[in-house]
C-alpha cells in the first residue's frame, strides 16, 4: 500500500512526502481509506503509531480552501497536543493554501475572535474554548462536516464529556466523526453507543 493508492490531491500528497513520510503506517492504512469515503472511524491505538496523520490526512484531503468556512474541528485534552497536532496539519498542508487555526484556554479570547473573522478551514481545539466561540456565534460550526477526536479517553472526562456534546449540536447532522483512544473505558463505549453511526472500528 502507498499514498498514491488514495487519490489524494497531488499538494496534499506533497506535503505528506516532505515530512518524509514514504508508506502509510498500518493504522494510517487501515483509517484512511474509510474516513476518506465519510464513513464514522473508532481507533484503537497507542501515540507514535502515526495517528494524527491519519486523521489529518482525510481532513486535509476533506477541505475545500476555496470555501470560507470551517470545514473539520480536531479536538484534543491539552493545549500542547492542540500546538502539536496543527503543527502536523500545517505542515501536510503546506502546499493547500489551508487554514489551520489552534484554539484554546489559557490565551486570549480577544485574539481568537479577531482570527475568526478571517478565513479558518480547520480549527485544533480544547473543548472549552471552541465551544465558547461557537456559543457567541463567532466560530460557526454549521458547515463543520469533519469531527477529530484525539486521545478520545482523555477527552470523554466528566468535566469535558457535556461540553463535546454541546459542541456536536452546532455540527451539521451529516457530520463524519473518528475517534482516536488508547483505551476503550466505559465513557468512550457510551459516547459510540450515542453518537457515532455504524463506525468502522480499528483494532491495533
Ligand atoms: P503520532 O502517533 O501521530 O504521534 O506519530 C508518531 C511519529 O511517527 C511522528 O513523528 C510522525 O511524524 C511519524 N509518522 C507518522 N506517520 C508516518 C509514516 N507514514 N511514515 C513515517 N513516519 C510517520
Amino acid at each position: 500500500n502507498d499514498f498514491e493508492d488514495y487519490f489524494l490531491k497531488r499538494e496534499l500528497l506533497m506535503g505528506i512526502f516532505e515530512k518524509g513520510f514514504e508508506k502509510p503506517s498500518p493504522i494510517q492504512e487501515e483509517s484512511i481509506p474509510i474516513a476518506l469515503v465519510g464513513r464514522d472511524v473508532l481507533a484503537r491505538a497507542k501515540n507514535g503509531t502515526g495517528k494524527t496523520a491519519a486523521f489529518c490526512i482525510p481532513v486535509l484531503e476533506k477541505v475545500d480552501t476555496t470555501r470560507n468556512a470551517i470545514q473539520a474541528l480536531i479536538l484534543v485534552p491539552t493545549r500542547e497536543l492542540a500546538l502539536q497536532t496543527a503543527q502536523v496539519c500545517k505542515e501536510m498542508g503546506k502546499y493547500l493554501n489551508v487554514e489551520v487555526m489552534v484554539t484554546t484556554g489559557g490565551t486570549s479570547l480577544k485574539d481568537d475572535i479577531m482570527r475568526l473573522y478571517s478565513t479558518i478551514h480547520i480549527v485544533v481545539a480544547t473543548p472549552g474554548r471552541i465551544l465558547d466561540l461557537a456559543n457567541k456565534n463567532v466560530a460557526k460550526l454549521n458547515d463543520c462536516r469533519v469531527l477529530c477526536m484525539d486521545e478520545a479517553d482523555k477527552l470523554l472526562s466528566p468535566e469535558f464529556e457535556p461540553i463535546i456534546e454541546q459542541l456536536i449540536g452546532f455540527l451539521p447532522r451529516d457530520r463524519q466523526i473518528m475517534l482516536y483512544s488508547a483505551t476503550f473505558p466505559v465513557t468512550v463505549k457510551h459516547f459510540k453507543e450515542r453518537w457515532l453511526n455504524k463506525p468502522y472500528i480499528v483494532n491495533l
